[in-house]
């Protein structure tokens, strides 16, 4: 029995585990370590989840979803040909196969998983992310900030050393700041800072943006699968300039052939805006911690974009503190939520680490100033540690008032409707004077970030609720429905994944190749096809060799 850890991320998921030899990603059943957060159907319905799904986002774009994270807890649906996700569903069924992965790989049950969030996901994001371990028939209790854990990352890999750091973490869809203190093994997040709409997609969007427009390409005339290609060519135009300082982008359309040169100069030019979106939330960290950049022992980037060179020297401008990178940008927070479910199973190696939370945003109350002007009451602020629970009394406006409505907001304005609006309470009392005490209200924040608010009128009476998500949080009977609809979804595991991936990424060049290369292509897929069908063990291994070898050779890639 394991309990692992789970970066269930925007773009890339990934589980690691704690065992007596230390923290560990484990490997998917392709052998890799990041599995895309990509989910499709394929023509017979089965479900086809990770890198073989990313492979078909081009060639199937109606029956394939991708960075549906950034919609969860949300209404949003995902038409995946004939069927309909939510984002949490969707979740649900990556969850599933990083977790049969899992166990499949360590030969043993996965009893329980950790799983990281962004610090800026809400209360309905959270609830969601939970129920949809619940609906995969997962158990999970613990969510943990993925800054936190990027810092237990760190902090695990640096003998705990005592110090304040600050996690930049540059993802697919999202980046989050944070400030941590650690001393004496006691990890303490001091302040979190973010954008929920900031990531390398932004970045490939300002390259496809550049390379239609230098090429005369309307968006608007092209389909949805010429879209695909260029964007896809725009995400590895953007990796090839991590590691060289220049690069070409080309691709063909209709028999017409396409191209851009970028270096990182010029990238810089194209997606400034989203380069300057950093300086914002790295000064807020900051300013909530009340510590300059020079106080700080270390600023650490994880994250797939933070390997863009122009990030780490974008950060130094903006601290004048050479940013660290010593850790995997790709692992390190699932590394930390694999630490910290050592630390949850009270791993003997572990004992000694505390680690605590904060939430992310003030919550509280509308209510009336002096002026009579409707105003926030704040009654927890953010950035308090976790868990926490706060209480505030309110008196009467009216003459003989015999009710109070709460207002519940999470935000940091002053002004109510500038806030995010979670829900209302209503309690009724006895007649009271304008001015007297009428009810408290009691807000308390577990250990999730799950909220709840408790509202007691003068005579004692309390009215109680979990507002976290009420309109998204789902019954018991509910999830065990939608988990029995999932159960019903065939995975295709029982087809050879190996030979699938390959076939799915031959599809995907025949689309974005042309005449001769796309003929030869064609001819070998047929071949490799029918050796699968029809070829005994040895000529089937051999011939996913061969056919890899080609595919990378027609993409470029050397061995
Ligand atoms: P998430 O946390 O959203 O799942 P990741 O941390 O896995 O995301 O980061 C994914 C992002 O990182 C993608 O936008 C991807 O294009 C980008 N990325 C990955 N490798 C590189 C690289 N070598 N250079 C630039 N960007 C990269
Ligand atoms: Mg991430």
């Amino acid at each position: 029995m394991a309990v692992i850890g789970i970066d269930l991320g925007t773009t890339n998921s990934l589980a690691s585990v704690y065992t007596e030899s230390g923290v560990k990603v484990i490997p998917n059943s392709l052998g890799n370590k990041l599995t895309p957060s990509v989910v499709g159907l394929d023509d017979e319905g089965k479900v086809i989840v990770g890198e073989v799904a990313k492979e078909r986002l081009i060639t199937h774009p109606e029956r394939t979803a991708a960075e549906f994270k950034r919609t969860m807890g949300t209404d949003k649906t995902y038409k995946l040909g004939e069927e309909s996700f939510s984002s949490q569903q969707l979740s649900s069924i990556l969850l599933r196969k990083i977790v049969a992965d899992a166990k499949a790989h360590l030969n043993e049950e996965i009893d329980e998983v950790v799983i990281s969030v962004p610090a800026y996901f809400d209360d309905k994001m959270r609830t969601a992310t939970k129920q949809a371990a619940e609906m995969a028939g997962i158990k999970c209790e613990r969510l943990i900030n993925e800054p936190s854990a990027a810092a237990l990352a760190y902090l695990y890999k640096h003998g705990w050393k005592d110090g304040t750091y600050m996690v930049v973490d540059f993802g697919g869809g999202t980046l989050d700041v944070s400030i941590i203190d650690s001393f004496d093994s006691v990890m303490e997040i001091i302040a979190v800072a973010g954008n929920n709409h900031l990531g390398g997609k932004d970045i490939n969007e300002a390259i496809y943006n550049h390379f239609c427009l230098v090429n005369n390409l309307l968006d608007s005339n092209l389909t949805p699968e010429e879209r695909a290609i260029i964007y896809r060519m725009s995400e590895t135009t953007k990796i090839a300039l991590s590691t060289n300082p220049l690069a070409v982008m080309s691709v063909c359309l209709n028999d017409q052939e396409y191209s851009l040169t970028l270096d990182n100069n010029s990238l810089i030019k194209i997606a400034h805006e989203s380069f300057e979106k950093l300086f914002e939330p790295i000064k807020k960290a900051l300013k909530d911690s009340r510590l300059k950049p020079n106080e700080l022992e270390a600023i650490v980037l994880v994250g797939g974009s933070c390997k863009m060179p122009t990030v780490a020297s974008y950060i130094e401008k903006i601290t004048g503190v050479k940013p660290c990178s010593d850790l995997d940008p790709d692992t390190a927070i699932s590394l930390g939520a694999g630490v910290y479910s050592g630390i949850k199973t009270k791993n003997q190696q572990l004992k000694d680490v505390v680690m605590t939370d904060i939430c992310p945003f003030s919550l509280g109350v509308n209510c009336r100033d002096m002026n009579d002007d409707v105003v926030m009451s704040f009654i927890i602020d953010r950035n308090s540690m976790l868990p926490c629970s706060q209480i505030k009394s309110y008196y009467a406006i009216h003459q003989n008032q015999t009710e109070v409505e709460f207002r519940i907001y999470q935000g940091e304005s002053i002004i109510p409707e500038n806030n995010i609006y979670l829900g209302s309470m209503s309690i009724t009392c006895p007649p009271t004077n304008t001015n007297e005490f009428i009810a408290t209200c009691r807000m308390t924040y577990d250990i999730n970030g799950i909220l709840v608010i408790d509202v007691t009128n003068k005579e004692g009476v309390t009215v109680s609720k979990t507002l976290v998500g009420n309109n998204v949080k789902l019954s018991e009977k509910e999830i065990a429905t939608i988990k029995a609809k999932l159960d019903k979804l065939r995975f295709s595991d029982e087809v050879d994944e190996e030979s699938q991936l390959l076939v799915s990424r031959a599809e995907r060049v025949i689309e974005e190749t042309l005449s001769y290369e796309r003929d030869f292509l064609m001819n070998a897929l047929t071949i490799f096809k029918l050796t699968m069908n029809k070829g005994n063990s040895v000529e089937k291994r051999k011939a996913k060799e061969d056919f890899k070898k080609l595919l990378d050779s027609l993409e470029g890639i050397s061995q």
